[in-house]
């Protein structure tokens, strides 16, 4: 299918790994330049020269902290005039509802809640201007269906998901459109640290703690990075302007709710 968007410019924040990765190639298979962020400046030149090389886009890494002012300025600058945004940020630490002081939570809050709505804040103007927009943030499949240890992300992405509620509905009218991409377990590093602290815990090897979390998965195996990729470049095509404010699990079935 032909996305229509070969002429765009795309912002992917935290895009050197894992699903911002995915999206950032199948953008790019769709002919989109890219501004690629992530903070490891030798694993993400790497990634950006991979994807340059493979679909003959223009590919602009910008090694910086998401969750900084100063690294969202960096990002902003050399993403001016995009036309698509991927937000996108490594996720907090699991634990126990009773582990966390203010300092965590305002940690959490900053990556998976405010750095998104100060991304979305900033690029939105332009596109409103231009009466052309596509936004997508990677939240978690805990927003319909809270994890228990994952109090702290269970929180940030539930404040993001009702700013983007609202926004979504106001900027829709412009041809501005928002959207949340819900992960379950896929195979990316997050993935592995959470089965690295799942193998600790209960004494079980890597293999074991993976095929006890794909059987709670109906689809009986983890996600990829590519079919995620393939859904947000479908999301940010000139195919998807009707979809608006929509929160879209990708997570295999895993969870059990109708809507
Ligand atoms: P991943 O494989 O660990 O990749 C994370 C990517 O984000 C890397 O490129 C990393 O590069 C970059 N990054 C992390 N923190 C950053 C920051 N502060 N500023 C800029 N870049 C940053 O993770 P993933 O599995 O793709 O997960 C992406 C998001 O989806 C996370 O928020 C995760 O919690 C959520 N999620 C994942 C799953 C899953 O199963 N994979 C399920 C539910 C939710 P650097 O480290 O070099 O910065």
């Amino acid at each position: 299918m032909d996305l229509g968007i070969w002429d765009k410019k795309a912002i992917v924040c935290a895009g050197s790994k894992g699903l911002g990765r995915g999206c950032a190639e199948a953008l790019a298979e769709a002919g989109v330049e890219i501004v690629l962020n992530a903070r490891s400046a030798d694993v993400l030149e790497a990634t950006a020269r991979e994807i340059a090389g493979k679909y003959g886009v223009k590919v602009t890494p910008v090694a910086a902290d998401i969750t900084t002012e100063d690294g969202r300025k960096a990002v902003l600058a050399a993403g001016e005039g995009a036309d698509i945004l991927v937000n996108n940020a490594g996720g907090p630490p699991p634990g126990l509802w009773s582990d966390w002081n203010r300092d965590d939570f305002i940690k959490a809050l900053d990556a998976n809640m405010l750095a998104p709505i100060a991304m979305m804040q900033a690029v939105l103007p332009t596109m409103i201007d231009r009466g052309w927009g596509r936004i997508v943030n990677i939240t978690s499949q805990s927003v319909k269906a809270p994890i228990a240890q994952l109090g702290l992300s269970n929180s940030a992405r539930s404040g993001l998901t009702g700013f983007v509620a609202g926004t979504s509905r106001q900027v829709a009218g412009y041809g501005v459109t928002i959207n949340n991409m819900l992960p379950g377990i896929h195979a990316t590093d997050r993935a592995i640290s959470l089965d690295s602290g799942v193998m600790k815990a209960e004494g079980i090897s890597m293999e074991e703690a993976q095929a006890r979390r794909a059987k709670t998965i109906p689809a009986g195996r983890y996600g990829t990075s590519t079919e995620f990729g393939s859904m947000c470049a479908f999301l940010c095509s000139q195919h998807a302007g009707f979809i608006v404010g929509q929160n879209i699990s990708l997570d295999g079935g895993a969870a059990n709710i109708s809507v």
